[in-house]
C-alpha cells in the first residue's frame, strides 16, 4: 500500500510502499483510508520544521485530517461495524501512571509530554491507504457527511475552545437574555483572526451560537472568503483597509478573540483591544522567530481590570469530535454552498508535491487516498 512519509535525515517528502497491516489486535479497527487534508502543521513537518518520527523509524507517515471506511474490525468491537464512515482521533495518551490527563482518556490535556500524535509525532498517519488503529479512537460519521467528513478534525479545534469559553462565561452571573430564535451568545461579539480553514470554521461555529462574528484577515476585500463569511452572515474586515487599533471602535465592546493565525505578533498585538471581561483563544502553534516587544504593563493592567482571560488549546478529545460530527451537518444543512466552498479541491496522491511543498492555494484541499 501507499503512503506519504517525511524522512527528515534524508530530507524528503515522498510516496513509499509498505506492506498492509495484516493482523488485528480484538479491538483493532482496519480503515480503508478515504482522505485526507493539507493543513498548515503538515507543510510544516513536510518543511522538517516540526513533527518526530516513531522510535526506531527513520520516517514519519503524515496526515492527522481524515476520512476513512471501517473494512475490518477485532472480534471485540462495538463501536463500529463494517461500511461505517470513520474519523479517526489524533492524540494518543502518554504511557504514565502518574498522568491524571492521560488516564482520564483526556490525552489532549497530557501533562508529561510523552503523548503521541498520529500524523505529526512519533506515530505514523492518516495519509495511508489503510490504517489500522483500536476502536477506542473511531468517530463514526453519518454516510451524508461523506463530502464534508474531512472537516471534522479541524472544526474539532473550534468545538474544545468554546466549549472552555463557556465554562469561563459561567463566572459572570448573567448570560444574554433568553430571546425566542436566537441562540446563547447573540448579545456577544466575536473576532477571528485569521481567514484559513481554522478561522473559517471558528467562525461557523461562532455564528451558529449567534455571535456577532467579525473575521480579521489580510487580503483586501472582496475575495472568496470574504463572501463566503458574509454568505453565512458573518463579517470580513481587511487588516489592508481598517488597522487594529480600529477594530474596538469597529465592532464595540470585543468580548471574544479566536486566534486562528498562529502568527504571534498580531496575536499579542490584538490583546490589546479585548473587551472588557474578555476572553482571548490561543489556537496555533507559531514557529520559532526572533522575540518582540510586547507593552506587558498594559497587558497586565487590562487582564486585571478588565476581568480578561487568556487561554491556549489543542484539539481534542472524544467529546469534541462528537459535537464537531453534529455541527457539521448542521452547517451543511444551513450553508450548503459555504461548507461546499471551504473544500478547494480534491487531488490524487500524486499531486502531494505541490499540495505539501508549494505555495498551494485556496482554503482546504484534500489528498483522496482511495476511490471514495
Ligand atoms: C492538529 C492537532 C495537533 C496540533 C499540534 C494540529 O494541526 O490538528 O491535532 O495537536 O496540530 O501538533
Amino acid at each position: 500500500m501507499k503512503s506519504i512519509a517525511v524522512t527528515p535525515q534524508k530530507r524528503t517528502v515522498e510516496i513509499i510502499n509498505q506492506a498492509e497491516p495484516k493482523r488485528l489486535s480484538p479491538t483493532d479497527v482496519k480503515l480503508r483510508m478515504l482522505e485526507a487534508g493539507v493543513c498548515g502543521t503538515d507543510k510544516e513537518i513536510c518543511a522538517f520544521e516540526y513533527g518526530t518520527p516513531p522510535s526506531g523509524s527513520d520516517h514519519l507517515v503524515i496526515g492527522h485530517e481524515s476520512l476513512g471506511e471501517v473494512v475490518e474490525i477485532g472480534p471485540k468491537v462495538t463501536r463500529v461495524k463494517l461500511g461505517d464512515l470513520v474519523v479517526p482521533m489524533v492524540r494518543r495518551p502518554c504511557p504514565h501512571d502518574h498522568c491524571m490527563a492521560c488516564r482520564s482518556d483526556r490525552q489532549d490535556f497530557c501533562f508529561t509530554g510523552d503523548f503521541q500524535e498520529r500524523g505529526i509525532k512519533e506515530r505514523h498517519g492518516f495519509m495511508a491507504q489503510f490504517v489500522v488503529d483500536d476502536e477506542k479512537y473511531m468517530n463514526p460519521v453519518p454516510q451524508e457527511l461523506r463530502n464534508f467528513a474531512v472537516l471534522v478534525e479541524p472544526l474539532t479545534i473550534a468545538e474544545k475552545g468554546l466549549t472552555q469559553v463557556w465554562q469561563v462565561q459561567q463566572r459572570l452571573p448573567w448570560g444574554c437574555p433568553v430571546t425566542p430564535g436566537k441562540a446563547a451568545a447573540h448579545c456577544h461579539r466575536a473576532l477571528v483572526l485569521g481567514a484559513g480553514p481554522v478561522g473559517l470554521l471558528g467562525a461557523m461555529a461562532l455564528v451558529n451560537y449567534d455571535f456577532d462574528t467579525y473575521v480579521y484577515s489580510r487580503e483586501p476585500a472582496p475575495n472568496p472568503k470574504s463572501q463566503l463569511l458574509e454568505s453565512i452572515g458573518a463579517h470580513y474586515i481587511s487588516a489592508a483597509k481598517v488597522p487594529a487599533a480600529m477594530l474596538p471602535q469597529q465592532i464595540g465592546n470585543i468580548d471574544l478573540v479566536y486566534e486562528a493565525t498562529g502568527a504571534s505578533s498580531l496575536s499579542f498585538e490584538m490583546m490589546k483591544y479585548l473587551g472588557t471581561n474578555g476572553i482571548f483563544v490561543f489556537t496555533g502553534v507559531p514557529g520559532r522567530k526572533a522575540p518582540i516587544e510586547v507593552d506587558t504593563d498594559l497587558m497586565m493592567r487590562n487582564l486585571v481590570l478588565k476581568n480578561q482571560v487568556v487561554f491556549g488549546t489543542v484539539n481534542a478529545a472524544r467529546e469534541s469530535f462528537e459535537s464537531s460530527i453534529r455541527d457539521l451537518g448542521t452547517f451543511a444543512k444551513r450553508w450548503p454552498d459555504a461548507v461546499r466552498s471551504l473544500i478547494t479541491g480534491r487531488f490524487p496522491m500524486d499531486a502531494y508535491s505541490d499540495l505539501l511543498l508549494g505555495r498551494s492555494s485556496g482554503i482546504k484541499n484534500i489528498i483522496q487516498l482511495n476511490s471514495m
